[in-house]
């Protein structure tokens, strides 16, 4: 296996331990206006970008017959609360490491996250390992069209970096930023969430060719074969 080109970082889930504490901000949310949002649907909002979260949120609670806010006063009521938690959240076992083994072997990085870039400062301050990461496609990126799981933010990395996407190892969490990364032409690694059984998490519908592992410390770039299982023959929703 070549060693990548680059390697593309998703943030939340990936790099900071934060989709508990965002899924906590969004049921928050979600109940102020009477919806108790389930596992499910919490993990259907991972990956993406807030308004996207945000609108989905809104659909739900449209189906569930409640009144349905703007979303601006949905995402109001969310923003105090995610203020709180997500300066908490703790690096992900490895990530740290992971940084700097790509720095040691010069391997270009960036950050590819649907995070808005003001979000991802307040995430970032307690964490002054993330710098090693200069390149940032935050999900308010001005170049941005569209989201995950559309392969838009990747692609933009890749570019700015000046490299193909197709010789770009991407790491992430969630179904969205997997479907994205692939769609982009991107090796894509993906990290099972930890709050979910391991056979339950594999069994969802990650992009073909997913190299799946249960940490980060499972990564090499010396092209030992690497520990994990690759799935073939499945696509993305
Ligand atoms: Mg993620």
């Amino acid at each position: 296996m070549d060693a990548p080109a680059a390697c593309l970082f998703d943030l939340d889930g990936l790099l900071l331990d934060t989709e508990p504490l965002h899924s906590e901000a969004w049921m928050q949310a979600a109940r102020h206006f009477g919806l108790a949002l389930t596992p499910d649907q919490l993990l259907a909002l991972r990956g993406r970008r807030r308004f996207d979260c945000a609108e989905q949120v809104r659909q739900w609670i449209a189906a569930a017959g409640l009144g349905v806010p703007s979303l601006e006063a949905l995402l109001a009521v969310r923003q105090p609360i995610a203020e709180v938690l997500l300066p908490q959240a703790l690096p992900m076992p490895g990530a740290p490491e992971l940084l700097a083994r790509c720095q040691g072997q010069a391997i270009p990085m960036a950050l590819v996250t649907s995070s808005s870039r003001s979000a991802v400062a307040l995430k970032a301050l307690p964490h002054p390992w993330l710098a090693a990461i200069a390149l940032r496609v935050h999900g308010d990126d001005p170049e941005l069209v569209a989201g995950k799981p559309e392969p838009d933010p990747y692609r933009l990395a890749a570019r700015r970096l000046g490299v193909d996407p197709r010789s770009c190892w991407a790491f992430e969490d969630s179904l969205a930023g997997a479907c994205s990364a692939a769609a982009a032409g991107c090796r894509v690694h993906v990290l099972l969430p930890r709050d979910r059984p391991a056979q339950d998490s594999m069994a969802l519908a990650w992009p073909p060719g997913s190299h799946l592992v249960q940490s980060l410390a499972e990564i090499h770039f010396d092209g030992r074969t690497p520990a994990g299982v690759r799935l073939s023959g499945q696509d993305c929703h």
